[in-house]
């Protein structure tokens, strides 16, 4: 079955493209799908976002469509960037400097205020508007310095402790099998199976 995948960003899709290989669920992007919306997220939850660009999507292809909302939450900052990570410092600032900020951010505190999470929710439109979510977190912490050259976007400052790596430093498959999205995706694909929505 194909779905339609709200989302105008590559990594993101080769990644949930990966993680739903061999269930039975393509996806297809809005582009290709023959919408090419700009969607504004101006919900304020990852939750909220998700639905608004699922629902989009959903109501402008007449198909099922799916849409995922992500970000980082550090807990010393009390959760952000959160749901406006990607626009943290400007949507065209290079991570390198937004990794550089967090980090210069975290300066002032010590072990414990390192604490941060990656969160995806990943939201399921059927054409009618009918609407359900998942959630999927990876726990971390910032690391003092970035590292690896794999993943994208806040990766190489995400250290992973039971694995000793940040999610730069992780294959395609690891980062896959322990990540937000990963999580995320495999609830909902396991709902579509069982028949959702
Ligand atoms: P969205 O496209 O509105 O969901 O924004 C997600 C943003 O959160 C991305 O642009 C990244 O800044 C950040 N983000 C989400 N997931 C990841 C990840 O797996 N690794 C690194 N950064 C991520």
């Amino acid at each position: 079955m194909e779905y339609v995948f709200a989302t105008g960003n590559a990594h993101k899709l080769e990644e949930l493209r990966r993680i739903a290989a061999g269930s039975g669920v393509a996806f297809v992007s809005m582009k290709d799908a023959g919408a090419d919306l700009d969607i504004a997220e101006d919900g304020a939850t990852f939750a909220e976002n998700a639905a608004i660009k699922a629902l989009a999507a959903a109501r402008a292809t007449g198909r099922y469509a799916l849409a995922d909302d992500s970000g980082l939450c550090v807990d010393y900052l009390g959760g952000a960037p959160g749901a406006l990570s990607a626009r943290f410092m400007g949507e065209d600032t290079p991570y390198s400097v937004k990794n550089a900020e967090i980090i210069r951010l975290l300066e002032g505190t010590g072990e414990e205020g390192r604490g941060a999470r990656f969160v995806c929710v990943i939201a399921l439109s059927a054409p009618d508007g009918t609407v359900i979510t998942e959630t999927g977190e990876v726990a971390g912490v910032i690391a003092k310095e970035p590292s690896g050259g794999g993943g994208f976007g806040y990766d190489p400052i995400f250290l992973i402790p039971e694995l000793g790596k940040t999610a730069a430093e992780l294959s395609p498959a690891e980062k896959d099998a322990v990540s937000h999205r990963g999580k995320a995706l495999r609830k909902m694909l396991a709902r579509i199976a069982g028949g959702s929505p």
